[in-house]
């Protein structure tokens, strides 16, 4: 089956193509068009014919033939000959942040740069920095990209490693009476860069555990030993280890190859470390070895060795927030702005899902790249909130409401996207950076500062810009900027999709102490993004957020009471 993403991705491959490799402008504009639109679009491409096709917003007549034959041909002849025609070095390039494809163009023809090796020998010998167009600057960040793109190679992050995890510990079960997935898919890293699997069995094999692997598991026999197994999993770059463990040591196994060494080290007022306990005879459980230490049971999430003993100290595992003990969806985005179902579909899903609020955020005037809302559409936009409340109460029942909110860019200087008599307008406002990503820490946490300051502001939205695994967020002071939402009374966002889960896990505690709320925001942009919030409970759950301190584990009423208090604080 060929999804609406592939067709989007394949024709979105071709227009960066085309451009490289100079094609008529119109028909490359025709494509980056037709790619807006069916990025967005909801109903099945691969389902519907030419006549259905050329009914879709954005689709001329040419696009809805290469949406054909992508359907029934799995690609485009077109994109493959360019594909031949283009090494496979300046593909690569594409990954590099904050180079397009008209800078690749300069670099591959004119320079006669066409890898991403070859780029980063001319920004360390300084010559990129003197080609027209580039500069010092630009030479400077694009290194910086480079390095750190390489640093990422064979890496995962949570989504991709626990499905594969998932995928290759069934494949496994067909081998082995149990297969267990430990490791950092285990402990819920954020980013992954191996898999483990304890593997046991009745009876041992004559010739070796692993001997009868298929050939989807590929060995590096330099590197692997009788007990344990190492190599790659078809064609995924990350590192692979599979451990034979007696069955009687699964449990002690699995606790030492799932946790951080740091915590393992950890001793007990005894003196005795985590790892000395969990090698004792007779032990059939972890409440065993935990209970051994003299110390209550930690998650095997939070087993880093980062602060868990402090908290085991001052929580209980029953505090610790979990996804029913969400009460509502904030900062989500609708077809007013860049997503891809209406605020109706939206809102009916969320309410379905059994949740008592959706906090809706699109975009704010300035992010034109995804169509921010202008004064007009926000005015519209709450009238249309206005009716559906009516509307989605109107069967009975518990009641459910659409909080009117906005995620406004924080500008340059600090300031937010519109003017405060807009601002007063909204429930609550999401105040993210997305643009002049490249400041200095001093700058980038004194706007941020400034944003938190702002009487409108709500929540502080994905703190750093990270994306994982391919950019780096701008560097912040964390510790001031989380200061500053202690004394302003400003929430901080846990945004879940596994590209960011960015405020990091890591700060959560030091939030905790300070007394910060803590919002775990899908940052949705269709339906089905609401799921995100799974990763986000994860790291909330490792960094140890309490349902108490999580902002949208707070009902309605207890939300809207919040947030008119807020409010008062403006006057
Ligand atoms: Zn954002
Ligand atoms: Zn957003």
């Amino acid at each position: 089956m060929v999804t609406n993403e592939y067709i989007v991705e394949t024709l979105e491959l071709t227009a960066k193509l085309m451009e490289l490799h100079d094609a008529d402008e119109f028909r490359i504009r025709a494509y980056t068009n037709a790619v807006y639109y069916l990025d967005k679009f909801t109903g099945d491409l691969a389902g519907m014919d030419l006549t259905q096709l050329t009914q879709v917003q954005g689709v001329g007549k040419t696009v809805a033939g290469k949406v054909l034959e992508i359907v029934t041909t799995g690609t485009l002849k077109e994109l493959q000959d360019l594909l031949t025609n283009t090494p496979e070095g300046v593909i690569d390039m594409f990954k590099i942040k904050g180079i397009g494809v008209k800078k690749i163009k300069v670099l591959w023809k004119e320079v006669g740069i066409d890898n991403i090796n070859d780029l980063q020998i001319a920004c360390e010998n300084g010559t990129l920095g003197k080609v027209k167009g580039f500069g010092g600057k630009t030479q400077d960040s694009i290194l910086e990209s480079i390095v750190f793109l390489q640093s990422q190679a064979g890496k995962l992050r949570m989504d991709k490693a626990e499905a594969l995890a998932e995928t290759i510990a069934a494949d496994l079960k067909k081998y082995f009476s149990k297969a267990e997935v430990s490791g950092q898919v285990r402990r819920k890293n954020e980013i992954v860069d191996s898999l483990l699997f304890l593997v046991t069995d009745e009876a041992p094999k004559a010739h070796g555990f692993f001997t009868h692997l298929p050939e989807s598991f590929a060995e590096n026999p330099r590197i692997s030993s009788p007990f344990t197994w190492r190599g790659k999993y078809l064609d995924n770059k990350i590192d692979l280890e599979i451990r034979f463990v007696p069955a009687s040591q699964l449990v002690q196994k699995q606790f030492i190859y799932s946790a951080d060494i740091s915590h393992l080290k950890h001793k007990n007022e005894q003196g005795k470390t985590l790892m000395q306990i969990s090698a004792a005879q007779g032990i059939s459980t972890e409440e065993e070895i935990y209970e051994k230490y003299g110390i209550p049971y930690i998650i095997p999430e939070m087993r880093e060795g980062a602060g868990e003993f402090e908290w085991i100290n001052n929580h209980k595992n029953e505090d610790l927030i979990t996804w029913q003990g969400l009460k509502g969806i904030l900062h989500n985005h609708s077809t007013y702005s860049d997503g891809r179902h209406s605020l109706e579909q939206m809102a009916r899903y969320c309410q379905e899902l059994g949740f008592e609020y959706l906090g809706i955020a699109d975009h704010s005037q300035s992010a034109q790249y995804a169509s921010g809302l202008g004064v007009h559409k926000v005015m519209q936009q709450h009238t249309e909130i206005e009716e559906l409340n009516q509307k989605l109460n109107a069967g009975g029942g518990k009641p459910f409401k659409i909080l009117k909110g906005i995620e406004s860019d924080i500008l340059g200087d600090g300031s937010l996207d519109y003017p405060d008599e807009v601002l007063a307008t909204f429930d609550f406002v999401v105040a993210s950076v997305h643009s002049n990503l490249n400041m200095t820490e001093a700058r980038a946490t004194e706007r941020l500062l400034k944003a938190i300051e702002n009487p409108y502001t709500t929540i502080l939205g994905h703190p750093t810009g990270r994306l994982l695994l391919s950019r780096q967020g701008y560097p912040i002071d964390y510790k001031v900027v989380i200061d500053s939402c202690a004394a302003n009374g400003v929430v901080i966002e846990i945004n879940a999709s596994p590209y960011r889960l960015d405020l990091d896990w890591r700060w959560i505690q030091y939030a905790l102490e300070k007394g910060v709320r803590l919002s775990i925001n899908p940052d949705a942009h269709e339906m089905d993004g609401y799921m995100d919030m799974h990763y986000g409970v994860a790291v909330a759950r490792k960094g140890g957020l309490t349902t108490s301190m999580t902002f949208n584990a707070l009902s309605l009423a207890e939300i809207e009471a919040f947030l008119a208090q807020r409010k008062q604080r403006v006057k």
